[in-house]
């Protein structure tokens, strides 16, 4: 791994949060294949690259923003690279995260449902004022559709989520998706 971004190299910020400088864990879960690496490659590196994957244990990237107010945010991104299918690994990724991202794929409604799973996990388990997205990916493969926009949005709507589609693939809507997010956040009082 050559790449700056990794996690320490890059910290502006010294590593803490304070008003202007957040910093926080965001966690990806969902269905194996539904596009969550090339979701985090697309955002961190600007690549679409399916073969760039980790294949044993979390990987773990990090990436700055800045939003309008001049205020950053650093997302420290993990990905599991497969083990949250073992259910009791599950809380001890998501533990201490500030955000979770669940990620389906429009074209199936399996993943949809396994979504679905995710968030009820997360209102489980999670910590209480966790920010969470829910991601329809792959929306350059409209015509294979299966998972209505609609449903996205009224499951979100339900469960108090930020809801986006997007493409890993085309870049659609990928850094939208961590903008909202940033923006969503809430802010250390300012000392
Ligand atoms: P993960 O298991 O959730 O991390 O999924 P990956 O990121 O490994 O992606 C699984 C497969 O879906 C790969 O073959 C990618 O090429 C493909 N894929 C990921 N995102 C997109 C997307 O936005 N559009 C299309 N068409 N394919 C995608």
């Amino acid at each position: 791994r050559s790449s700056g971004q990794l996690a320490g190299l890059n910290s502006e910020n010294g590593g803490v949060s304070d008003a202007k400088n957040l910093r926080v864990k965001l966690v990806l879960l969902g269905d194996s294949g539904v596009g969550k690496s090339c979701i985090v490659l697309r955002f961190v590196r600007g690549q679409f690259d399916p073969t760039s994957k980790v294949t044993v244990g979390a990987s773990f990237l990090s990436q700055t923003i800045a939003l309008q107010d001049s205020t950053t945010v650093k997302f420290e991104i993990w990905d599991t690279a497969g083990q949250e299918r073992y259910a009791a690994l599950a809380p001890l990724y998501y533990r201490g995260a500030a955000v979770a991202v669940v990620v389906y794929d429009i074209t199936s409604p399996e993943s949809f449902a396994k979504a679905q799973y995710w968030v009820k996990e997360l209102q489980k388990h999670g910590n209480p004022d966790i920010v969470m997205a829910l991601v329809g990916n792959k929306a350059d493969l409209n015509e294979k559709r299966e998972v209505p926009v609609q449903d996205g949005i009224d499951y979100a709507e339900k469960n108090g989520m930020f809801f986006i589609e997007t493409s890993a693939k085309t870049a659609d809507n990928i850094n939208q998706l961590f903008e909202e997010i940033a923006k969503r956040l809430p802010r250390p009082a300012s000392s």
